[in-house]
């Protein structure tokens, strides 16, 4: 039976996309040739590779706004290297808001290359909020953040506003949304949560911002020669950007970003207000910066852990520990988890009032 997935990544994608990848394996396009079997450069593949970067800026909002999209390798992790190389200038400054374990680990990655200003941090808070009221110095590079802390279940609500470029990853929240998008100039994404397989990067940038740098940039790091090899420098990961494409299929037949906002507040309502009903819990997130994707919580008594684990096993449930750096849970609601897993789950909580 399948499971109630609350995985935080790789995690659930809709069934559909599951069966048509399954299927493409075995026999692409009715073509008598699996998809993993063909060239990269073959017109079936190099018609995926376009309706995939096509449909994202559409899904996005952004078509015909001078964006780019790439699908690439390396994880969000190459994008923390791959942003100062390509947007911090020689003896340039980035400015960076530290929001948690992936913010800290892009700011890791910029230092080499220019100064890096912290703007704002809630590290001494264990990452349990989102600072605000900071100031960005209008001559930096580029203003860095992080739109969803997988780990801290934060989101950023309200971005700032300002004349230099935004970037922004996206890689726990993408697609699951509203939000003006051109506000950003380079967003990218892991595919892992609300897109597609491990394997591939979702990268939207805003061709304009690139070729300041004076920097000499390796090939296989210059966003510039990605764009002109449309996304194919190099043998991109097919199947992963194929299962992309068939979940960004699926979210445009839902009705795109608007449809699956309403259901991703759905969800997120419905665990937040039994968090904060159960006397048995209570959330570790800032109520105002609670994330809509991933959800933690605490039991007020861990002696109490023995039995809900018990109980949400025995429901189906599965993926619900929450990170080491915060403990107790965490309900990760990306965009493919139903709002029926969510009661399940709800429903759970609420047993164990009667339990203990
Ligand atoms: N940024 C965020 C917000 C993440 O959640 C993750 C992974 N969970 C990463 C970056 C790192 O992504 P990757 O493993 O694809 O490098």
């Amino acid at each position: 039976m399948k499971k109630h997935n609350y995985s935080a990544g790789p995690c659930i994608l809709p069934q559909e996309v599951f069966e048509k990848a399954a299927q493409a394996v075995l026999n692409f396009n009715d073509s008598g040739l699996s998809i993993l079997e063909i060239s990269h450069r073959s017109k079936d593949f190099v018609a995926v590779m376009e309706e995939a970067r096509a449909l994202a800026l559409e899904l996005l909002g952004l078509t015909g706004k001078g964006y780019q999209a790439l699908f690439l390798q390396g994880g969000a992790s190459l994008e923390f290297l791959r942003v100062p190389y390509n947007l911090l200038k020689e003896n340039g400054q980035a400015a960076y808001l530290d929001t948690g374990t992936w913010a800290n680990a892009a700011i890791k990655e910029a230092k080499p290359f220019g100064e890096t200003l912290v703007v704002a941090s809630s590290k001494p808070e264990n990452y349990n909020h989102i600072p605000k009221n900071y100031t960005v110095p209008a001559t930096a590079d580029y203003f860095h953040c992080t739109s969803n802390n997988t780990i801290f279940g934060t989101q950023i609500k309200e971005f700032p506003a300002l004349d230099i470029p935004v970037v922004c990853d996206m890689s726990s929240d993408i697609f699951s949304r509203q939000l003006d998008f051109t506000k950003f100039d380079l967003i990218y994404a892991g595919a892992q949560k609300n897109m597609g397989p491990a394997g591939t990067t979702l990268i939207v940038v805003k061709e304009s911002i690139l070729g300041t740098t004076g920097r000499n940039i390796p090939n296989i790091l210059n966003y510039q020669q990605h764009i002109e090899k449309e996304s194919m420098y190099n043998t991109p990961p097919v199947f992963a950007v194929y299962t992309s494409l068939l979940t960004l299929q699926w979210l445009k037949n839902l009705g795109g970003i608007p449809a699956i906002e309403k259901i991703n507040e759905a969800k997120a309502t419905l665990l937040y207000t039994e968090i904060d009903r159960n006397p048995l819990f209570r959330g570790t997130a800032a109520k105002e910066d609670r994330s809509n994707m991933n959800a933690t919580f605490l039991l007020n008594d861990e002696a109490h852990a023995p039995v809900f684990d018990g109980l949400w096993k025995a429901a189906g449930i599965s993926g619900l520990p929450g990170h080491r750096s915060v403990g107790g849970y965490r309900a990760s609601m990306y965009n493919a988890l139903p709002l029926e897993s969510v009661q399940v789950l709800v429903d759970v909580m609420k047993d164990l009032e009667t339990k203990v």
